[in-house]
């Protein structure tokens, strides 16, 4: 039930019906509702015949858990669904959904336009480990179009941003990125990993490829690390380097020609998946398939206490400011009620009043003390977390990176979890005392 059927007769079916119906019937053979974890790395083969085809692509069918599993279909059907694309491909985890991406699209001297908010392993990724492939990335700030428009070079193949932004909580203008994209023949892809489809769906906005860590709020306890691409299908390829020349590894197969809509997905998954080996295990996908089950109810309640948690620290005496776009305050204000009208997430930052070594002194204090936040590397858990920045996720950035990132050595991250809000204001107001 992905964008082409996920009516039923004509009529369409609801965000949260698709949330538990979606790429998944009951089991023909055995009845169970649930969805089956298929733990296996392989398939019989009907027919030696059969095998052939499938391995030369003339037929579509399960060959090694690598490459498919009906487990990860499962998860992979909804995730197209939900964000309304053509189709998604899993993958082990959020930055091996990134570098899946960048593999299948990009070689060696290709660019890359990129917004300056981002996960700080994100842009490790992209400065570091793109070297090594011959890639390079350009930041700019995610708000200066004409800076956009001037890092775009002939080598330019691919503009990169995240929905909102990590952890400055900027809300990328994607629809004005969309058409400076079409403008130029480029895919943009999207990070959604701080909305989720239920509170932004970026290929309705003009994005081509949304990607996400599912580690965060789609599984949304914790428990899984995981990633998943999805694409609109919509991208005219045809002069696209990458995916519209013969591959060398498929006997000079061209994947556009070959399977139209469909074909970066499939170069993702026969080729990157195929030769990188970040997939998904079918366990993990089985507990993401959990978590999607009730993500738009969390989505909601993680809103009504972020939204309370950030009202309660933009008047406390000692936070000097709060960047959250859900309050009137922020820049993104406009932008958030535009692409997020139920609420921009649960995840954003705050700065303690004081500067350098005193303020990073009372940020410890502060995060040491409290009680129900637990202290970790993580967001999008049902549990509420926080973290500094400058001392964790963003450490490998040098004092410039960081600058240009928009990271304050006070700034405390936070992501709201599902606990009864009044608890939450009381633990960290318990935690600004101690300060
Ligand atoms: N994108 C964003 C916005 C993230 O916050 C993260 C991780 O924190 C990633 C990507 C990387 O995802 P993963 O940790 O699942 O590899």
């Amino acid at each position: 039930m992905n964008k082409e059927d996920s009516k039923n007769q004509g009529r369409p079916f609801g965000f949260d019906t698709r949330m538990l119906h979606a790429g998944h019937i009951p089991d023909a053979t055995t009845g169970a509702r649930a969805v089956p974890i298929y733990q296996t790395t392989s398939y019989v083969f009907d027919s030696a015949d059969y095998a052939a085809q499938l391995f030369d692509l003339k037929q579509y069918g399960n060959i090694y858990t690598r490459i498919n599993n009906p487990t990860t279909a499962v998860f992979e059907e909804r995730m197209a669904s939900l964000e309304e694309g053509a189709g998604s491909v899993a993958t082990a985890s959020g930055m091996a959904a990134q570098l899946t991406t960048m593999m299948t699209l990009l070689e060696p001297g290709d660019e890359v336009v990129a917004s300056q908010h981002l996960y700080g392993g994100t842009r490790t990724q992209f400065v570091h480990t793109f070297r090594k492939l011959g890639v390079t990335a350009r930041f700019v700030d995610p708000d200066d179009f004409d800076a956009w428009e001037a890092a775009i070079t002939p080598r330019t193949k691919v503009l990169y941003g995240e929905t909102i932004g990590n952890p400055q909580g900027s809300v990328l203008d994607m629809e004005r990125l969309a058409a400076l994209g079409r403008a130029n023949y480029l895919p943009l892809v999207v990070d959604n990993t701080f909305a989720t489809p239920y509170l932004c769906r970026p290929l309705t906005f003009g994005a081509n490829i949304v990607i996400h860590s599912a580690t965060k709020f789609i599984g949304g306890h914790g428990n899984s690390i995981a990633g998943v691409i999805v694409e609109s299908g919509e991208f005219d390829y045809s002069h696209y380097g990458t995916v519209s020349s013969p591959s060398p590894s498929y006997h000079g197969l061209r994947f556009y020609d070959t399977f139209g809509h469909h074909a970066f997905l499939m170069k993702a998954r026969v080729e990157t998946l195929r030769d990188t080996g970040a997939c998904l295990s079918p366990f993990n996908a089985f507990l993401l398939i959990q978590g999607l089950e009730t993500l738009s109810l969390r989505m909601d309640r993680h809103v009504q206490n972020a939204m309370a948690v950030a009202a309660f620290l933009e008047e406390h005496p000692k936070v000097d400011w709060v960047a959250y776009p859900g309050l009137e305050s922020s820049p993104y204000h406009t932008l958030a009620n535009k692409y997020l009208p139920q609420g921009p997430g649960s995840v954003f930052s705050f700065g303690l009043s004081g500067e350098g070594e005193a303020v990073r002194a009372k940020g410890k204090i502060f995060i040491e003390a409290l009680d129900l936040f637990s202290h970790l590397a993580n967001v999008g858990d049902a549990r509420s977390l926080v973290i500094h920045p400058a001392s964790t996720t963003h450490q490998q950035l040098s004092d410039e990176e960081l600058a240009a990132s928009g990271i304050a050595p006070g700034m405390i991250r936070l992501s709201v979890g599902l606990e009864t809000k009044k608890d939450l204001l009381w633990d960290l107001d318990q935690a600004l005392h101690a300060i």
